[in-house]
């Protein structure tokens, strides 16, 4: 499958890795947004959030959980960070495969663009 996230879960494209284990994959954006930009990522190839399945529940509060962990590691829990999932192309959604941004270290504009 052509799909640049499952590459870099499979080792086939590097990437700067945070944090790993059984279920999920951090790393930092290649085009960060902000001075935190991390991409959590599940290694289940889920296309979009519309996908989700009941199965899927546990996986995505652990990818909370654990940008919440990262957030803290990288000392932007007090200051502020947000929690974004872009879905389809309108939104923001440029790869298929989903995965939360944590974005921080810098003030936040409300709305997004
Ligand atoms: P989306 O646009 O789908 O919400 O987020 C995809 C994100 O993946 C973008 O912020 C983009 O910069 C990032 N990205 C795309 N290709 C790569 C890559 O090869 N490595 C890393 N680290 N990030 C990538
Ligand atoms: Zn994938």
């Amino acid at each position: 499958m052509d799909c640049i996230f499952c590459k870099i879960i499979n080792n086939e494209v590097k990437s700067s890795k945070v944090y790993e284990d059984e279920d999920l994959i951090c790393i930092r954006d290649i085009n960060p947004q902000a001075p935190v930009h991390v991409l959590i990522i599940p290694k289940k190839h889920i296309a979009k959030l519309h996908e989700l399945k009941e199965e899927d529940i546990n996986l995505v509060g652990k990818m909370l959980k654990i940008a919440c962990q990262i957030a803290e590691k990288e000392g932007i829990k007090d200051f502020g960070y947000r929690i974004v999932i872009n879905t389809n192309r309108n939104a923001g959604q440029s790869v298929d495969h989903i995965h939360f941004h944590l974005l921080g270290g810098r003030v936040m504009l409300w709305p997004p663009g």
